[in-house]
């Protein structure tokens, strides 16, 4: 698709963010470029419009920046997946791994009915964990997982391997 390296080339490389020797993906210039940012939503709506998603799960903190206008577009509610103790309500949460420790994602309990099928949307799959935890939280409650989008993956980190069966989409690889 022409649209592609239009939005791969206003992504910009932050070496040494957050730190020494992490090159990080910074979305924000994407975002600048209104052609390119709408052309990201254009291409996912094209994908998921007749796929029968009723949710939409975002996942903090970039997650709610291209969830919600997708699920705007294919009708669709959104559910924000936040970082421990952003949530006001009552809360279910899954726990993963992180290189040094674990982290947690948090849904609000009553967001999501039984038979749902969701879609997963973040920025950028790394190693998959963050991912697999958003998926096993919507599992956790009954809710299909049609299939994680992302704008980039990193494919040397082969976080698609963690996600097994559930299907992947992204716009950008990158090596
Ligand atoms: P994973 O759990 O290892 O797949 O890491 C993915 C999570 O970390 C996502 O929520 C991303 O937003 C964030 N992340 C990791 N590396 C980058 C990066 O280079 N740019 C933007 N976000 C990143």
């Amino acid at each position: 698709d022409p649209r592609i390296a239009r939005i791969s080339s206003s992504i910009r490389i932050i070496p040494d963010f957050p730190k020494p020797g992490i090159m990080f993906q910074d979305i924000t210039t994407l975002l600048l470029d209104p052609k390119a940012f709408k052309d990201t939503i254009d291409l996912f709506v094209e994908r998921y419009k007749d796929k029968k998603i009723s949710v939409v799960a975002g996942i903090e903190a970039r997650g709610f920046i291209f969830g919600p206008p997708i699920a705007l577009a294919i009708g669709a509610k959104f559910v924000p997946m936040r970082k421990p103790r952003k949530l006001p309500g009552k809360v279910i949460s899954e726990e993963y791994s992180l290189e040094y420790g674990t982290d947690k994602i948090e849904m609000h309990v009553g967001a999501v009915q039984e038979g749902e099928r969701a879609l997963v949307v973040d920025d950028l799959i790394a190693t998959g964990g963050t991912l697999c935890a958003a998926i096993r939280l919507l599992e956790r409650v009954g809710v299909t997982v049609v299939e994680c989008a992302c704008v980039i993956e990193l494919e040397e980190l082969k976080g698609r391997e963690k996600l097994s069966d559930k299907p992947l989409f992204v716009l950008v690889s990158s090596t």
